[in-house]
């Protein structure tokens, strides 16, 4: 979701116009967005609005852009960036406590890994064969 929603300003998404990207003139203005317009989405921006240079378009309350996600992120989805965040922090955490367990019991009590059914054969043929010897 973070993803999917468009971070960009109000204006810039009810502007909505599909067309050749205009190019800024340095010459003209000093910076893109002067007195709350952007020379490049040619609308009027929020305040904290920013020009971001790789969706090319002006973001409210902008943050940052995010390369993970590919994706600005701004007022509209700063929640849902931190949901992200934290849901993948949460199954880094699972998988290292997962991998720790594992790799430890390993160690101590490989038995308690093999609970699959091959496992449970190998044990009785295993079984079978120190019968045998002891008959021997
Ligand atoms: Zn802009
Ligand atoms: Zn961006």
């Amino acid at each position: 979701m973070a993803v999917s929603i468009d971070p960009a300003d109000y204006n810039v998404r009810a502007k909505s116009v599909r067309g050749p990207v205009p190019v800024f003139d340095r010459s003209k203005h000093a910076h893109v967005i002067e007195n709350c317009h952007c020379y490049l989405c040619q609308v009027e921006v929020g305040p904290k609005s920013k020009h971001c240079s790789a969706c090319n378009k002006c973001v409210a309350n902008f943050d940052h852009h995010c390369r993970w996600l590919n994706n600005c992120v701004g007022s509209r989805n700063y929640k849902l960036f931190l949901h992200s965040v934290i849901s993948a922090l949460l199954g880094v955490c699972l998988i290292l406590v997962v991998a720790s367990y594992v790799f430890i019991e390993f160690f101590l009590d490989p038995t308690k890994l093999r609970t699959d059914k091959h496992f449970l054969e190998i044990k009785k043929w295993k079984l079978r064969i120190a019968r045998g010897k002891k008959g021997d």
